[in-house]
């Protein structure tokens, strides 16, 4: 059983081994050094192997906040790894909230989530921090701290896991790297226009090389062109086998981008291939 599976108990060995793979390729993608894949033909297999893997799974999952009315209501999907899916509807549809429910920053009301091969809704609390690592967030509000430089803000991540000092470095500048933003280690968030913070938190958000990636409007107020930029960082993140899961409500993007939709609106889900009418 790798490393990674340590935390918990009663997951699947073969799974597990598809996500150390799909790890060790991100990796390789990070730190700009080729997977270790001797022949052509044990990439396509791996990659096959990559996208048969589970990546998210809802069964009958329901969300209400108190005693008010469900903002979701029975939703069912899965989600593969290496997919690259947004999630659509108006303001107020229950988009973050569905983000939220997959990053385990909140609790289902009812229903079996599954993440990277485990039963969320029933993870004890000690093991939250392995559902950290094996999600990256990025939400709505960056929440980059404004006390500390660009660098500081990617290395939190790794303190919090306890990394050594000198091999977190190494990584957070190849994450600064990764999303455009090396030589601006030492700027403050406040010094960088919008579009730098939102990859200033992508950054901080790959940092851990997760497997999943959330992103709650991550291009919103920022203007077309930035937007583009934007996407096309989560674009190179996919095309290493991250799976990514994307709220947004911006249509000429997602019509450019997105291969599956999940819509929400006035309670009603639907899953479709494309962008949803
Ligand atoms: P969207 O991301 O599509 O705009 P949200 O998931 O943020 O929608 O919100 C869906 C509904 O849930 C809204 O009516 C919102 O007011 C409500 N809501 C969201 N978070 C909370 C919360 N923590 N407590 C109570 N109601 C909430």
């Amino acid at each position: 059983m790798g490393a990674i599976m340590s935390p918990m108990a009663g997951c699947c060995e073969t799974r597990g081994h598809d996500i150390i793979r799909a790890r060790l390729v991100f990796k390789a993608a990070v730190l700009n050094t080729p997977p270790p894949l001797a022949r052509p033909h044990m990439a396509v297999l791996l990659w096959a192997l990559i996208l048969s893997a589970i990546m998210i799974e809802f069964q009958h999952v329901f969300k209400s906040y108190g005693r008010a009315r469900n903002i979701l209501s029975d939703i069912n999907f899965r989600i593969g790894a290496g997919e690259f899916v947004f999630v659509s509807g108006p303001s107020g549809a229950g988009k973050s909230t569905l983000l939220k429910l997959v990053g385990g920053l909140e609790p289902p009301s009812r229903g079996a989530i599954s993440v990277n091969g485990h039963r969320i809704d029933e993870m004890p609390t000690r093991a939250r921090p392995y559902l950290r690592r094996a999600v990256g967030v990025t939400l709505h509000d960056t929440h980059l701290l404004y006390d500390r430089s660009a660098i500081e803000n990617v290395l939190l991540p790794l303190k919090v896991i306890g990394l050594e000092q000198s091999v977190a470095w190494t990584r957070a500048r190849a994450a600064l790297d990764k999303v455009g933003l090396a030589g601006k280690d030492d700027f403050n968030p406040v010094e960088m226009s919008g579009g730098e913070q939102q990859r200033l938190a992508i950054a901080r958000a790959i940092v851990n090389r997760p497997a999943i990636l959330i992103a709650d409007e991550p291009t919103a107020n920022l203007d077309h062109e930035t937007a583009r930029r934007i996407m096309e960082v989560f674009r190179d993140f996919n095309r290493v086998g991250v799976t990514l899961l994307i709220a947004s409500h911006d249509k000429s993007l997602m019509a450019h981008y997105a291969a599956r939709t999940l819509h929400i609106d006035n309670g009603r889900f639907t899953d479709v291939q494309g962008v949803a009418v």
